[in-house]
């Protein structure tokens, strides 16, 4: 008998099967509008120019190696990529209260936090549950059922106002048995665009304290959805500062383009030094188990990257491009839908929304 006859056939992954009928289609004003990668005003992949010039600097460095990198990473990055998140004066890095760890990009990043609540978090009588946004990246779901963890949803957006369903979010948060983890995007929520306003997240922010839940932020965008990286993990900081537990997943994928690099970290937010290298030595245990030793060239460059200050500013700049065609897009599209083609309906929530999600879907509408 066949050993494997009891295997079902999987669908294929929807997106990337639609990113391969997209390279396969040879029309020559062939648009794709699935995979969220940033692309140039020739429709073409960027590479930053300050990755460029990190690349060059690698190479011609008489000391680059091939060794392994420590079970957890390379030390300057995490610790440049806990700063870039929690900000340079955090109290709790001061505080030695946080543990960084290198993952697989931010989808590692996701898994490792997801494998980690799995075996330490303190679960209430409903057992291993995470509450994610509806909608949400589709690939959360697959990630926490893959350690056990049984995904619920909360209210994120409404339809009918295009935009936050703050009150029904809310009346979830408060009816959550307590302790309960809610995965939280810090910026540019994929798929709406629809992030909480400040006083918003503030609300967000005290329910789950009075509640005793956890905070599993999900930062794949930071920078990319106002072209500011400090305004853009606001969000992150806030609940670290009102003593929220939390953890970051963050990545590296977009904000620098180095999506197959595979660069990223998990940042776990403890109340003390003693707590946080516990975490750590766990964590250790389980990259050590599932990858050894994270890949070394993405984390060069973003350390390279993010301790040099010149090299820095000019991450910044590349940001500001990537984000301002963005925003210079959803404008443009805006205008001709209703200026020039006076399309009826109110369009605004184009402009309104943030990042490089959702002004698709309102764009495929009027195609259709
Ligand atoms: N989280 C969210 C919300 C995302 O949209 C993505 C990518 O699309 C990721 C995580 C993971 O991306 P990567 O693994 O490429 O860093």
């Amino acid at each position: 008998a066949d050993t494997w006859s009891s295997v079902p056939l999987a669908p294929p992954d929807s997106i990337f099967k639609l990113t391969a009928a997209y390279k396969a289609d040879p029309f020559p004003q062939k648009v794709n509008l699935g995979v969220g990668a940033y692309r140039d005003d020739d429709s073409k992949p960027w590479v930053l120019p300050v990755v460029k010039k990190a690349t060059e600097l690698l190479l011609n460095d008489p000391n680059l190696d091939h060794e392994y990198l420590p079970i957890t990473g390379l030390p300057e990055f995490t610790s440049a990529a806990a700063r870039l998140i929690l900000g340079a004066d955090s109290p709790a890095i001061a505080e030695g209260r946080v543990t960084s760890v290198q993952t697989i990009s931010g989808t590692g990043a996701n898994h490792l936090g997801a494998l980690f609540l799995s075996r330490f978090y303190e679960y209430g009588p409903a057992g291993k549950q995470v509450y994610l946004s509806d909608p949400t990246w589709i690939n959360h779901f697959a990630i926490f059922r893959n350690v056990q963890i049984e995904p619920l949803t909360y209210p994120y957006y409404d339809p009918k106002t295009i935009g936050l369903a703050y009150d029904a979010f809310l009346e979830t948060l408060s009816s959550a048995p307590s302790r309960s983890v809610f995965l939280l995007h810090a910026c540019a929520h994929n798929p709406t665009g629809v992030d909480p306003t400040k006083e918003q997240w503030g609300k967000i922010a005290d329910v789950i304290l009075e509640k005793g839940h956890y905070a599993f932020f999900d930062c794949a965008y930071q920078g990319f959805a106002s072209g500011d990286l400090e305004g853009d993990a606001w969000a992150v900081r806030e609940f670290v500062k009102r003593g929220v537990p939390l953890l970051v997943c963050q990545s590296f994928a977009k904000n620098a383009g180095l999506y197959g690099e595979r660069v990223g970290a998990l940042h776990v937010v403890a109340t003390t030094t003693e707590a946080a290298n516990r975490i750590k030595s766990q964590l250790s245990v389980l990259a050590r188990s599932e990858i050894s030793n994270p890949p070394a060239h993405g984390a060069r460059l973003v350390s390279l990257i993010l301790n040099d200050e010149k090299l820095f500013g000019e991450w910044k700049q590349d940001i500001q491009t990537m984000a301002g065609r963005i925003i210079a897009m959803r404008k443009e599209l805006h205008r001709l839908l209703t200026e020039e083609l006076k399309t009826p309906g109110n369009w605004d929530h184009i402009v309104n929304q943030i990042g490089m999600f959702r002004c698709v879907f309102s764009f495929l509408f009027v195609l259709v």
